[in-house]
């Protein structure tokens, strides 16, 4: 379900499936795909300073009356606040826009060359001084993470990713078990550019479920973490019911088999 948690390797658990809310819209309509997303059971969510919705993300948490340790928040500190004041300067930004005392996990959102290890000691940091609850990278590939562990005090907990059917990002993900850093995947749908793809449609049909559910479980199933995106209720209660059924090892073969290696976001190598 929407609360069944992965521990991460400092103990602390985050929800296997969160709502991301990259280009919801910052006023009205990210205050209300956050409340309907709280009120369907989601309890993280997934935002970033370079979304401009962080103020509207707290206050959506902030109103629907929950606990505020019962949600798990995750940001990002973007690029052109890299280096170690700058990101220190951008984390306070960013827990004073939510406004929720502490923020759950913070991730540098792009491998900055040359600067992202200084990003990292800030992050380890505020980490330090109890201001976040858990702290990783987004967009690092092996390399990335190669270069930021000869030096760190603290091992990166998450690296959140471009995952889906067509970029089976298996090395990585191997490489990610076996450091115990948990992937998540971002764009965990391939952001519905290939729906259709008749292979997931006949696997859709045989589990009575969607070529959307269809993915995401694929990726519940390798153990991977996942932040659909969705501003419609409808849509948001689809990508969580993704728990009453499995799938088979064939059928896992089958979604491995379609990638492509291809993208819909930058290459971490070329951007920024
Ligand atoms: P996604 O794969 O979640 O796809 C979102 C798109 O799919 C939207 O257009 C939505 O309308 C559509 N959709 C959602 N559910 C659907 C369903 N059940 N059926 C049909 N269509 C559906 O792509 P995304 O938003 O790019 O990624 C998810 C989240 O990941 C973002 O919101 C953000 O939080 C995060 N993200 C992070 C980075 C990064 O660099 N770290 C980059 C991109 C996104």
């Amino acid at each position: 379900s929407l609360t069944s948690t992965v521990t991460l390797h400092n103990g602390v658990k985050i929800p296997w499936v969160g709502l991301g809310v990259y280009k919801v819209e910052k006023g009205t309509e990210a205050v209300d795909t956050v409340k309907a997303a709280l009120d369907l059971g989601y309890r993280s969510i997934d935002t970033a300073a370079f979304y401009e919705n962080e103020k509207e993300v707290g206050q959506a948490i902030r109103e629907s009356g929950l606990n505020r340790e019962d949600i798990f928040v995750t940001s990002k500190v973007w690029n052109t606040e890299q280096g170690y004041e700058e990101t220190l300067k951008a984390f306070d930004d960013s827990l004073q826009k939510l406004g929720l005392g502490y923020i759950d996990l913070y991730l540098i959102h792009w491998p900055v060359p040359g600067k992202f290890k200084d990003t990292w000691r800030a992050l380890e940091e505020v980490y330090e001084q109890g201001k976040v609850r858990a702290i990783g990278v987004s967009n690092f590939q092996i390399h990335h993470l190669e270069e930021l562990m000869k030096e760190a005090k603290i091992k990166p907990m998450v690296d959140q990713v471009e995952f889906h059917p067509q970029l089976y990002q298996k090395d990585l993900l191997d490489f990610c078990k076996e450091n115990e850093i948990q992937l998540e995947a971002w764009g965990p749908l391939g952001r519905s550019r290939y729906l259709d793809d008749p292979v997931l449609n006949e696997i859709a049909e045989k589990y009575g479920k969607t070529a959307a559910q269809v993915i995401l479980r694929w990726e519940y199933q390798h153990e991977i973490v996942i932040i659909p995106k969705s501003t419609k209720p409808h849509r948001q209660k689809e990508n969580a019911d993704i728990f009453d059924f499995a799938l088979t090892a064939e059928d896992m073969k089958k979604i491995d088999a379609l990638n492509q290696d291809k993208r819909t976001g930058k290459h971490p190598d070329e951007f920024p």
